[in-house]
């Protein structure tokens, strides 16, 4: 099955300047600019929401990847049941939150481990749809579904809001991805830098400054 693209911010993209964004202040200094405003993100969330109905059915479990998939998650489901409240075939939906826990050990073969959650024995015979942040290597959702495979669920679907470009891609691509991104570190929209930025609306390009600020 063709897995759909999505767009594409170039290399030499500049993003949006601060200044004509809604900032909280205290992270007026921390960000470069404004990568993409959570306007366009609701706006392309909605078209993922819209293939993802045409594509999916009952039973169906969404499961949430927290923390920093809880505000796409939000905004995905809130377009997924608007379609099923109006759309002549509707299908029925089951929600659960997980966390991934990873262990790197000194061989850094860097095991997963899921926290949270209903049983995974949930998932047996369902159709799931799992809502990420973002992709990064890849290796984090390689070994998700690795996991899950055990649990023999029906069918398992990944929607990411990102996917960023990086020479350390294992290969992964989701099956829905709403933007692929250059190789920098974004925060805001749930997205965290040491779980500072979190609360902040738009997908911004974290500076040296915030780096520092809120280094570990
Ligand atoms: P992967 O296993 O794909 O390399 O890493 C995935 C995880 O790394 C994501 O779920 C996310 O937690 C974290 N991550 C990777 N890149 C970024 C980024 O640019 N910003 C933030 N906030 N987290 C990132």
């Amino acid at each position: 099955e063709q897995k759909k693209g999505c767009i594409v911010i170039p290399d030499d993209y500049c993003g949006y300047d601060l200044e004509h964004f809604c900032i909280p202040g205290h992270y007026a200094s921390d960000v470069k600019h404004v990568m993409i405003p959570k306007g366009l993100i609701l706006d392309r969330t909605e078209k993922l929401a819209q293939d993802i109905c045409r594509d999916l059915q009952a039973p169906l479990v969404a499961l949430c990847v927290l923390k920093g998939g809880y505000q796409f998650f939000t905004d995905l489901l809130d377009f997924i049941k608007n379609y099923n409240a109006s759309a002549a075939r509707s299908f029925q939906m089951q929600v659960d939150f997980i966390r991934l826990k990873s262990y790197v050990d000194d061989k850094s073969s860097g095991e997963i481990k899921v926290i949270g959650g209903d049983s995974m024995e949930n998932l047996r015979g369902k159709n799931v749809l799992i809502c990420e942040d973002i992709i990064d290597t890849g290796a984090t959702m390689t070994k998700l579904l690795e996991l899950m495979k055990k649990f023999e669920p029906a069918n398992v679907k990944v929607a990411s809001l990102f996917v960023k470009r990086t020479p350390l891609s294992v290969g992964y691509r989701p099956d829905y991805t709403g933007f692929e991104i250059p190789n920098e570190f974004v925060v805001g929209y749930a997205l965290d830098y040491n779980e500072y930025f979190r609360d902040l609306n738009h997908v911004c390009v974290i500076n040296e400054h915030g780096q520092k600020k809120y280094a570990t």
